[in-house]
């Protein structure tokens, strides 16, 4: 299926490794032109090499911290007129609530809810005027079936998804799309960071703790970041401009509910 994308122009945040980075290479596969970040300059450069050797596509990677002020000013400079914006960043750490003070909430809410308003902020009216916009924000699983050990990641991303089901239902008429991609469990650092920490917490060795994940996904298996990307990609298409305000699941089916 041809996506519509060829010459467009994309921000994927947090995107030198895992999800945001299977993002932005779906992109790029269907010809759009990038501005990947992350913190870490040497990886984001051999992914954007990857990408450009894997893809053809003009790739731009710009070092910096997507969670600061100055990082998201760097961002909107670099591309001040993007046709889609992904919005990634790292998780908050997992933990008891008893331990979170308010720094640590802020720091959470700062990440995960206020970064990507902010660059939404400035990006959403030049892609209204301009009659076409995607918007995908990556949060999580935990919207949908909250994770306690995570409480921070359930409390911020939360309350960005209730902002988000306002706004999209603001700009939907003049062509600018915005829908959430909630993932489970993909086969990423962060995963094999959370499993790990659950093994030694458990004592059990990490392949068991892992093994025993997939068993418990109804497909047998954990996602792989591929599979993410390309439904982002496809959210991102002139095929998903009736695709409004949505929370869209990648979970292979862990969550048990009908609807
Ligand atoms: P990952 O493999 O650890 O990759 C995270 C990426 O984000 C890296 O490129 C990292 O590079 C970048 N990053 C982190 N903090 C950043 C910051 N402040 N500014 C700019 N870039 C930053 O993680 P992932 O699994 O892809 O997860 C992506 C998001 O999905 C996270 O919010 C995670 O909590 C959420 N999620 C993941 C899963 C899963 O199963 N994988 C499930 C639910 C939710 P640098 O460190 O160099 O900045």
């Amino acid at each position: 299926m041809d996506l519509g994308l060829v010459g467009r122009k994309a921000i994927v945040c947090a995107a030198s490794k895992g999800l945001g980075r299977a993002c932005a290479a779906a992109l790029a596969a269907e010809g759009v032109e990038l501005l990947i970040t992350a913190r870490g300059a040497e990886q984001l450069e051999a992914t954007a090499s990857d990408i450009r050797r894997m893809t053809g596509a003009k790739v731009t990677a710009l070092a910096g911290d997507v969670t600061s002020k100055d990082g998201r000013a760097a961002i909107l400079a670099a591309m001040p007129d993007p046709d889609i914006l992904v919005n990634n960043a790292g998780g908050p750490p997992p933990g008891d609530f008893r331990d979170w003070d308010e720094t640590a909430w802020e720091k959470a809410v700062g990440a995960n809810m206020i970064a990507p308003i902010m660059l939404i902020r400035g990006v959403v009216d030049g892609m209204a005027a301009r009659r076409f916009g995607r918007i995908v924000n990556i949060t999580s699983g935990a919207v949908k079936a909250p994770i306690p050990a995570l409480g921070l990641s359930n409390g911020a991303r939360t309350g960005l998804t209730g902002f988000i089901a306002g706004l999209s239902r603001q700009v939907a008429r003049h062509g600018v799309t915005i829908n959430n991609l909630l993932p489970g469990q993909f086969d990423t650092d962060r995963l094999n960071t959370t499993l790990a920490a659950e093994a030694a917490r458990t004592g059990k060795p990490v392949e068991q703790v892992k093994a025993e994940a997939a068993a418990g996904n109804p497909t047998g298996r954990i996602g792989v970041p591929d599979e993410f990307g390309r439904a982002c990609a496809f959210l991102c298409s002139v095929h998903a401009g009736f695709i409004v305000g949505q929370n869209i699941l990648l979970d292979g089916g862990r969550f048990p509910g009908t609807l």
